[in-house]
């Protein structure tokens, strides 16, 4: 019988001795019954996505155990208007935006329109489909004051400058879009951002849910500012380049805009909160449904990593638990031919708040899979185990051999 697998991602899972935990990392505090159950049963190890010491975000990091390679990586913008729902086409240029408030001199006094929350589908429809120049503009509403924006068009860079001037005086104009490279096909796209910015304003401080926003005495959302621009490369999906079908089952748009991009069905829901009150029972139930028609199911719990970031230990055992429970509850629905898989995308030290390099802790249990003497699911105890140091690729080329996905070399 085929096999199936299901990849669970601990977000910032791994970490470094916690005076507070005695010198115990958070997940070696943790009390985690069904992930040392996998450990004492599986093959374990430890995993540099990228190479020793060498932080990364989420999203590189996701993209990595999806199967991609650091170089396709394409920015912030395609990967945020992914998440969005927006579909990316080679050579598309993707922003990240603010919904803003601008004066009469385009002094921005709100870098997020008052926070705004409501209608912003509306206004985004205002923006979508122009044309500038013959370039197309697809405009997108994301979660409260932000959007995100794409250029189609032939011949367009991502080597510009941002709009946003990220910290404001009350003085400070939003920023012309500049080409960082001096070259033609970055200036050309400078030019039709800059249009698209003065033609947006024009729509929007005119606009129905401006006038009702300005009527309740609340920011008009009469400007957008763009950042982060990346020009989306010619990478095929993972799932077509090895023929296989994916789904990702995930709270944060950064999560599901690289599944979406990986070619990867994106399943969310309004109880997935990406915090610690996130539903564990119905995102073990979609992990369940999505495997009924899908090779390879990835699990995104985002907790560890805001507990890191916050710089709690105990917090953090306390999101590790959750996540053995999450697990716990896929364990006892999961069909027999299917292989778990452990991974986190990166390590996020309560002690540096931020993303590091450290290498995470990884498992693998199920049918034909080695048994290695690690009894416990770890950064220290999986240092000993069957699968030793690897890198990201080189873990996940070995779920998707477990697929039959990767072809022999030789003869
Ligand atoms: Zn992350």
């Amino acid at each position: 019988m085929k096999k199936k697998i299901i990849l669970t991602i601990g977000d910032g899972l791994g970490d470094r001795p916690c005076k507070e935990l005695d010198y115990m990392t958070p997940l070696e505090y943790a009390h985690t019954p069904n992930l040392d159950r996998l450990a004492k049963t599986g093959a374990t190890g430890i995993m540099d996505l990228i190479g020793p010491g060498i932080p990364l975000g989420t999203d590189i990091g996701h993209m990595i155990l999806f199967g991609y390679a650091q170089e396709d990586y394409p920015g912030r913008g395609p990967i945020e208007a992914s998440g969005a729902g927006l579909s990316l086409e080679p050579g598309d240029v993707a922003f990240r935006c603010n919904f803003a408030t601008v004066d009469e001199a385009f002094n921005v006094i709100d870098r997020r329109a008052g926070r705004i929350r409501e209608n912003t589908h509306i206004l985004a429809n205002s923006l979508d489909g122009m044309e500038i120049d013959g370039v197309k503009i697809l405009f997108k509403e994301a979660t409260e004051h932000r959007a995100v924006l794409i250029l189609r068009g032939e011949g367009l860079s991502a080597n510009i400058t941002d709009s946003d001037p990220k910290k404001i005086d009350g003085n400070t104009k939003y920023k012309e879009v500049l080409s960082t490279d001096g070259k033609a096909d970055s200036i050309y796209t400078a030019n039709i951002l800059n249009k698209f910015l003065l033609e947006a304003n024009k729509i929007l401080k005119d606009h129905q849910v401006n006038k009702e926003r300005i009527d309740n005495g609340k920011l008009p959302a009469n400007f957008i500012l763009t950042r982060g621009a990346g020009i989306m490369p010619n990478i095929p999906k993972i799932t077509e380049k090895l023929n296989f079908k994916a789904s990702c089952v995930a709270a944060e748009g950064t999560v599901l805009g690289v599944a979406r991009l990986a070619g990867f069905n994106p399943v969310s829901h309004e109880e997935m909160t990406g915090n610690i009150d996130t539903n564990i029972e119905l995102k073990a139930k979609k992990v369940i449904e999505e495997l009924e028609h899908s090779d390879f199911v990835a699990l995104n719990l985002k907790c560890p990593d805001l507990m890191g970031h916050d710089g709690k230990p105990k917090k953090k055992a306390e999101a590790i638990e959750l996540f053995d429970q999450l697990i716990g509850n896929i364990l006892e629905y999961k069909p027999e031919n299917t292989i778990i898989a452990i991974a986190a995308d990166h390590s996020t030290p309560c002690e540096k708040k931020e993303h590091s390099g450290d290498p995470v802790p990884i498992l693998i249990n199920g049918p034909g899979v080695r048994r290695d003497n690690v009894e416990r699911f770890n950064e220290i105890d999986c240092g000993h185990g069957g699968l030793g140091r690897i890198k990201g690729h080189e873990f996940i080329w070995t779920l998707y051999d477990y697929l039959e996905l990767i072809k022999k070399e030789g003869n």
